[in-house]
């Protein structure tokens, strides 16, 4: 066996970094910034896919697909769109390769050189409006809504596994609407959808709200934000819905006649959740023995481990195990019999807490004797013997799921509190930020200096403007000029 996890409260980012990598959840590539996702961390992934893509349906939205590449021009055509992405673009000139002259290595060939630069995507607004204007003619063309699953590519600086990649995989949804309300509901419905599978199925509190202007994504009007907060209590971005105005209407010129005869630039919205949400799960509820996976999430909800000398034991307990399988697949639970024989159960008990499978079942022979099982439980680590001649072990085991995916929440839920502070003054801010972190609710004059000022010397940004804040009269904790409500502020992954 492997030695521990670092400790949480010694070094929070080594421990995370650590876990991805034991957990079998992602690695490091060749290439700086980019990760490997490895099967574990992929089935998580696409238990997250799956759930989205099923809500996006239900909320009326196709899947398309549009390309990688976008022409150069394509990304200026929307003026602080390009100035957001410039400093972030990868990009293609030529292609092809051939040998140099000494034949030792490959090198570009010149002739190769593309006639106009292509960007690799690091968001598709512009390559999917300038589709869009080919299929927006009239009002019975809207409201279009498309989502496409795909990876992107933003040369990022500073980067961790999941949180922020320079390759990251993710869904954006483009949608295009006849008038400015409906586009405006669509940016918030989206939000609170990403809302719902946060709270619901990653079981991670998040607080909706909307961007001060230097946060808002580049070429939008408004950006709608999900923020949650990590163990560490520092801040993260989970998903972003932006109302796009006519933005990208006028800078693609996409009209549409309109039901009275008139012709009229299209509203606009575009969203996106990326693998960061893997990190957000990872860093909410994880523990110094690995991690804690929400049922909803997890790729084997149950494990069954078996105790046994020699074969003839381990036929018994398959047997058995055979059965509970067969009634737990009855209602839906995911389960997996690690009959390996390469593997102590000690030894499989510490990889599958790793791994966080919420519940381990473990059956020895003293347990076939008397018909029980040993049921453990992966978020309190706490352990009971369960007597099969007394419950109905499926909907036992189902109900005991449900309280687990609560318990998490709950738990997550109450540190959030624990972690939200009201501060008055700028001593405060400071104090607080320093000895404690997580949110700090505080007054602000509105303006980007005083955003700018304050990050510049605390580091803290303005995560959001809470959708929920109630109007209260007070005075800015760092400017002291009148401001009309709170909004929160925190170290931002
Ligand atoms: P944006 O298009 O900037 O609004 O980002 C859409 C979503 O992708 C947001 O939820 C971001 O938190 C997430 N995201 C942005 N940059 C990265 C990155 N480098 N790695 C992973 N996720 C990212």
């Amino acid at each position: 066996m492997s030695k521990g996890l670092p400790k949480r409260s010694e070094d929070y980012s080594l421990w995370y970094n650590e876990l991805v990598k034991r957990a079998d959840l992602a690695e490091n590539s060749p290439v700086r910034g980019c990760m490997v996702i490895k099967p574990y961390g992929f089935s998580i992934w696409e238990k997250m896919q799956a759930q989205l893509d099923k809500m996006f349906k239900e909320t009326g939205h196709q899947n398309a697909y549009f390309p990688l590449f976008i022409p150069k021009s394509y990304l200026s055509k929307e003026a602080s769109h390009v100035e957001g992405f410039a400093k972030e673009c990868a990009v293609v000139t030529h292609y092809r390769l051939k040998n140099s002259e000494d034949g030792k290595e490959v090198v570009i060939d010149p002739d190769a050189k593309l006639e106009e630069e292509l960007i690799i995507r690091p968001t598709s607004e512009t390559v999917i409006w300038s589709t869009y204007k080919n299929w927006i003619q009239s009002y019975r063309d809207l409201p279009l809504l498309v989502n496409q699953w795909a990876n992107v590519v933003r040369w990022e600086m500073r980067t961790r596994l999941f949180l922020r990649t320079a390759e990251f995989l993710w869904q954006e949804g483009h949608t295009a609407h006849a008038t400015k309300q409906e586009a405006v509901d669509e940016a918030v419905q989206m939000m609170e959808v990403y809302a719902a599978f946060a709270e619901q199925y990653m079981a991670v509190p998040v607080v909706r709200g909307i961007k001060s202007e230097n946060e808002r994504f580049a070429g939008a009007e408004d950006t709608y934000c999900i923020e949650a907060l990590m163990q560490d209590g520092k801040a993260l971005q989970a998903g972003t819905s932006h109302f796009l105005g006519q933005n990208f209407a006028k800078a693609f010129d996409v009209k549409f006649a309109t039901k009275e005869g008139g012709l009229e630039y299209v509203w606009g919205t575009s969203w996106g959740v990326s693998t960061r949400l893997m990190g957000a799960l990872i860093m909410a509820h994880s523990d110094d023995n690995g991690l804690v996976l929400p049922p909803k999430l997890a790729p084997n909800q149950v494990v069954i481990v078996p105790i046994y000398r020699g074969d003839e034991e381990l036929a018994k307990i398959s047997e058995k195990a055979k059965e509970i399988m067969t009634k737990l697949r009855s209602k839906g639970i995911t389960v997996h019999f690690d009959n390996r024989d390469t593997h102590k159960p000690g030894w499989k008990f510490a990889e599958y807490e790793l791994k966080g499978v919420p519940l381990r079942i473990a059956m020895g022979p003293r347990d076939l004797e008397n018909n029980t099982i040993e049921l453990a439980r992966r978020d309190t680590l706490s352990k009971e013997t369960v007597n099969l001649s007394e419950v109905n072990l499926e909907d036992y085991i189902f109900d005991k799921l449900e309280e687990i995916q609560n318990s998490i929440y709950t738990k997550a839920l109450s540190f959030r509190k624990e972690m939200t502070t009201e501060v008055n003054s700028w001593e405060e801010f400071k104090e607080i930020l320093e000895s404690k972190g997580g949110f700090i609710s505080a007054h602000w004059d509105g303006t980007g200096e005083t955003e700018d000022k304050i990050k510049e010397l605390t580091k803290a940004t303005i995560r959001c403007i809470p959708i929920d804040r109630e109007d209260e009269d007070g005075q800015c904790v760092f400017s002291g000029k009148p401001s009309k409500g709170r909004v929160l502020f925190a170290k931002a992954y």
